[in-house]
């Protein structure tokens, strides 16, 4: 079965009558939907029966992806269970009192009691649940060193470099080429901070994803026959602070969520051609 591609391939699918029959003011605001699994395709009435089962591959992929991050999710809520919260705050610098370990992420509390249950101020998108859990389990605490490295200078990262680039860098630069307000969302919305600019970028931001690894956004615009291009960088002790597997998740788990914002402003352009974690 194939498999839409990106959202205007589902768009294309689409009557493009803007009916509103679906809950949403355009088709294409639909098919945006859609591809974020917002939405399922059957919930267009104008669609017929033969298109839809057609097209139903994505979201049998997508339930896959979930089903998978979910029992990771509740195994290391098991693993959080086990160990002593207290000793694992004094190790990375976190706050412990009544039962519960708190941090920032994203500049929000976001914390954890004893039985392995979640609280924040935010809306917990796995994706970040899964590095917050691994940051407390596995962490070192050491202190950030203010030398910002590539992912590819990470232990471990030189090797997935070319998948963070597919999966983080690429689809980012596509949201900040096309979302004028990204790096306003980036500093308003997920507590980021505007730097001096780094590495001559045109814009630096960093971002405390979580306390002792902060991620900078270096975006530079285009010029004359140039494109655009967009680097993530690290902390150089970020490796020690979290495993690469859990970086690289926190990497595509903030892309997905920047581009749920553009598609939410109606910015279906910015979506991936594929899930990120696929
Ligand atoms: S119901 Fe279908 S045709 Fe109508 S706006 Fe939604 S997607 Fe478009």
């Amino acid at each position: 079965m194939p498999k839409p591609k990106n959202a205007m391939e589902i768009f294309q699918l689409l009557n493009k009558s803007n009916c509103r029959e679906c809950g949403r003011k355009t088709c294409l605001a639909f098919a945006g939907a859609v591809f974020m699994s917002q939405k399922r395709l059957d919930e267009c009435p104008k669609l017929d029966k033969a298109t839809i089962e057609r097209f139903s591959g994505k979201a049998e992929n997508q339930n896959t992806i979930e089903q998978n991050r979910d029992e990771y999710l509740e195994k290391l809520k098991n693993d959080i269970a086990n160990i002593d919260l207290a000793i694992a705050a004094k190790r990375i610098g976190a706050r412990f009192s009544d039962n519960k370990l708190t941090l920032k992420v994203l500049g929000k509390a976001f914390g954890v009691d004893t039985k392995g249950k979640l609280f924040a101020d935010i809306h917990i998108n796995p994706w970040v649940a899964i590095p917050f859990f691994n940051y407390i389990i596995d962490g070192r605490g050491l202190p950030v060193s203010g030398r910002w490295v590539s992912f590819r200078g990470l232990k471990g990262g030189k090797e997935r470099y070319p998948l963070f680039q597919k999966r983080c860098e690429e689809p980012m630069k596509r949201v900040a080429d096309t979302y004028p307000d990204l790096f306003d969302d980036l500093v308003h919305i997920f507590g980021g901070k505007q730097v001096e600019k780094q590495f001559e970028s045109d814009i630096s931001v960093v971002l405390h994803v979580l306390p002792r690894v902060p991620m900078m956004v270096c975006y530079w615009l285009p010029e004359e026959s140039l494109e655009s291009s967009l680097n993530l960088f690290f902390d150089e002790s970020a490796d020690k602070n979290l495993a690469i597997g859990s970086i690289f998740t926190l990497g595509a788990g903030l892309t997905q969520m920047f581009e749920k914002l553009a598609l939410r402003h109606g910015f279906p352009e910015v979506v991936s051609s594929q899930n990120p974690f696929s």
